[in-house]
């Protein structure tokens, strides 16, 4: 299987079959700040759940992602993401009922922990 690259700003980053584009954009993020969402499991789940980003792989969150987040936002957008998967909106049980944005998800399933 052919590599399939990713366009970043223009630059072809390349991945690897099998592997999460995640890795290839996160290095641009965390090593050159560069403006990049890079959809890691957490960022995949709050983006679906509250319909910010929906998206049935990764690769359709990113794009959505990069079109509705502005360009300086991203750096932070992307680690605001991830820290409300991985401590507020969690997999099993999201605790909503002290969740900041509980009022614009759209998620139908919350928990009201
Ligand atoms: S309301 Fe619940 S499902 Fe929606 S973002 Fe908050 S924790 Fe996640």
């Amino acid at each position: 299987m052919q590599p399939k690259p990713i366009f970043f700003d223009g630059i072809p980053v390349f991945t690897q079959p099998g592997h999460n584009s995640e890795v290839y954009l996160n290095l641009p993020l965390l090593s050159f700040g560069w403006p990049t969402i890079a959809v890691d499991t957490h960022i995949f789940r709050v983006s679906n759940r509250t319909n910010f980003a929906k998206g049935k792989d990764v690769g359709a969150v990113e794009e959505k992602l990069d079109k509705v987040v502005l360009r300086e936002f991203k750096v932070d957008v992307h680690h605001w993401l991830i820290l409300h998967g991985r401590y507020v909106c969690t997999a099993r049980k999201p605790k909503c009922g002290s969740c900041l944005i509980e009022d614009l998800c759209e998620f139908k399933d919350k928990i009201e922990v």
